[in-house]
């Protein structure tokens, strides 16, 4: 008996050349058979997916799944999403485990611990014995790797150079939101990134927020972006879709406690400071995220200025900040090889309310910017592959029964599927707890607090270099 049968839906799976009306039956966790008109008597439950599509499940390569930015509803966010693997790109690694009986929608989730001088490193230059620790320490406890916070909380270039090569040596994955101590969250930083790297795996986060038009204008620096990305294969990056930004609006002394922050206010046309901020959010130039009780919501004009007051100004928001020429060109920007320059679509949502690889991917589908085979390829296969999960990112018999369903007319996802139970469909919460994806060295931490793992395969940069060809 399958526990689900998926009927009639538009399979699309470039990895097992797929693209045709099939149903597919998932039993304990795998997929157990596809094929024409399975009947429904097989199975405990149906889901009638017909004029929908039916792809292998959305892995969103940078969210942040913290329950104290704002809200604790990031893993319902990004279920409602179609997402059902993500990659949580700074941790706190601790609060997210400890939340899971609460916050946890069903969702699998690996994550980097950041390496922040603030909070997990004792300074902005820790010595190799600091360094080190924190991310072995990072592993044992569950993590898949750390996360350098350029952007927010620069370090010194060598610092987070030599972070990348504990990370190689340790076959940890590295994170980097560039910016460092000359050059910040640009162009100039991501420049400055790659070369840090010396040819060492890196995945640079969110490249379209460097091709805002800091340093000159957005679609020369989108185009610079794109000849870095194909000199240096050994990069692994994601691009999202949203004009959103997310970043802290924290004031103190007058000045946002984050450079990001700063910059973002200058962009829209405010002062880096408390009256900047408060004008900002007033004329709708910034949203101040808020708990609805359900979700994460951003709000604007006098109630969005009132709530930010009311926290101290101890708020985390948006800024409409990224252009849509950089997101474009680097949505649909190939090698010469026909593969994909940027390896997959991100949303940096999750808490913050902007998880649209759906909504806006498959925009990108119907203006023919991408074909909706390489539309599945970077929201799962790359992601999968990258994070050597053998099983996910496509369908064939025996992969992991995740699976997004997505409806193409309202540009919305109608369910989704994680491990074999459906965790969200049309719009309705049912999946409970998170699946942590960690490497073999945090199997037994997380065991040990009764968190149910999939161990990925060592991270393989020779194996992310070669790419996939869609
Ligand atoms: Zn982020």
């Amino acid at each position: 008996m399958f526990d689900v049968l998926v009927k009639g839906g538009r399979l699309v799976d470039p990895k097992n050349g797929l693209d045709k009306v099939l149903d597919i039956a998932l039993e304990d966790g795998k997929v157990v058979e596809i094929g024409e008109d399975l009947s429904s008597s097989r199975a405990k439950a149906v889901v009638d997916a017909t004029g929908k599509i039916v792809m292998p499940g959305i892995i969103d390569m940078h969210t942040h799944m913290r329950t104290v930015m704002g809200h604790p509803h990031a893993q319902r966010m990004v279920a409602l999403a179609g997402v059902c693997t993500t990659l949580d790109m700074a941790g706190p690694l601790d609060n997210i485990l400890e939340t899971i009986p609460q916050a946890g929608a069903g969702i699998n989730m690996a994550i980097l611990e950041s390496a922040n001088p603030h909070t997990t490193l004792s300074c902005a230059r820790p010595d190799a014995a600091e360094r080190q620790a924190l991310i072995e320490k990072s592993l044992e406890n569950g993590a898949i790797g750390v996360k350098l916070m350029g952007g927010h909380f620069p370090m010194d270039l060598d610092v987070q150079g030599a972070f990348i090569e504990d990370c190689s040596d340790r076959k940890a994955w590295i994170g980097w939101h560039v910016g460092n101590s000359v050059n910040g969250s640009n162009i100039l930083g991501f420049r400055d990134a790659v070369e840090a790297a010396q040819g060492r795996f890196l995945h640079i986060a969110h490249i379209n927020s460097y091709c805002r038009a800091q340093v000159r204008d957005e679609l020369s620096e989108a185009l610079e972006a794109i000849e870095l990305l194909k000199a240096n294969p050994n990069i692994f990056a994601e691009s999202y879709l949203s004009p959103l930004n997310g970043t802290r609006l924290t004031i103190e002394n007058d000045e946002p406690l984050s450079k990001v922050t700063a910059t973002c206010l200058k962009k829209v046309g405010c002062t880096p400071n408390y009256a900047g901020m408060e004008e900002a959010i007033r004329t709708g130039r910034a949203g101040a995220l808020r708990d609805n009780g359900v979700i994460g919501e951003l709000l604007y004009g006098e109630e969005g200025v009132a709530y930010w007051k009311s926290q101290g100004t101890s708020t985390v928001g948006s800024f409409p900040v990224n252009p849509a020429t950089s997101r474009f060109l680097l949505a649909q920007a190939k090698r010469d090889n026909g593969a994909c320059v940027v390896d997959s679509f991100s949303t940096d949502g999750g808490c913050y309310p902007r998880n649209v690889i759906v909504e806006n991917g498959l925009l990108l589908v119907q203006f023919g910017a991408i074909t909706m085979a390489e539309f599945v390829v970077k929201a799962s296969l790359n992601g999968a592959r990258a994070l050597a999960l053998p099983n996910k990112g496509h369908l064939a018999v025996g992969a992991d029964a995740d699976i997004s369903i997505l409806d193409f007319e309202r540009k919305k996802a109608y369910a989704t599927i994680v491990n074999g139970q459906v965790i969200m469909k049309d719009g309705q919460l049912l999946g409970k707890g998170t699946t942590i994806i960690c490497d073999e060295r945090g199997v037994a931490a997380l065991t040990k607090r009764g968190i149910r793992t999939i161990v990925k395969g060592a991270l393989d940069p020779e194996a992310i270099k070669d790419r996939y060809i869609p």
